[in-house]
């Protein structure tokens, strides 16, 4: 148990039940309840790092309204950082290099964001 935890277990103890701690209050059922009160508030839980994909077409209206969105939940506790990804998606199907059109697709145009198994021009997959 992290001495985090432990110091705010105390304190829920010591206001819930007015018990004072000590060793002996270790194997009451008041304390397992501060301890589980604790583990709520997520007193151990690493800060979070929260990554957010977008289109790569995305708007650059939507991209600085989901900057902001980021630079807000980067500022919140709990929340280590928060990154905004653009990851190139068909502006057709959606599909992504992660997760290509069923049978595989790639992309003709090195500018166009539109994936082989949607632009008919290219012979597509299908
Ligand atoms: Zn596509
Ligand atoms: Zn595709």
């Amino acid at each position: 148990m992290s001495p985090e935890r432990h110091q705010r277990a105390v304190e829920i103890l010591e206001t819930k039940t007015g018990l004072e701690y000590s060793d002996d209050v270790e194997h009451t059922r008041e304390w397992a309840d501060a301890l589980a009160a604790a583990d709520d508030e997520g007193v151990d839980a690493a800060p979070l790092i929260v990554n957010i994909e977008l289109p790569g077409f995305a708007p650059q209206g939507i991209r600085d309204l989901v900057t902001g969105l980021a630079d807000d939940l980067a500022s919140r506790d709990g929340i280590a950082a928060a990154e905004v990804f653009l990851i190139r998606t068909c502006r057709v199907c959606g599909c992504t290099d992660m997760e290509a059109c069923l049978g595989g697709c790639w992309w003709p145009s090195p500018t166009d964001d539109i994936c082989s198994a949607c632009t008919p021009a290219s012979g597509g997959v299908r």
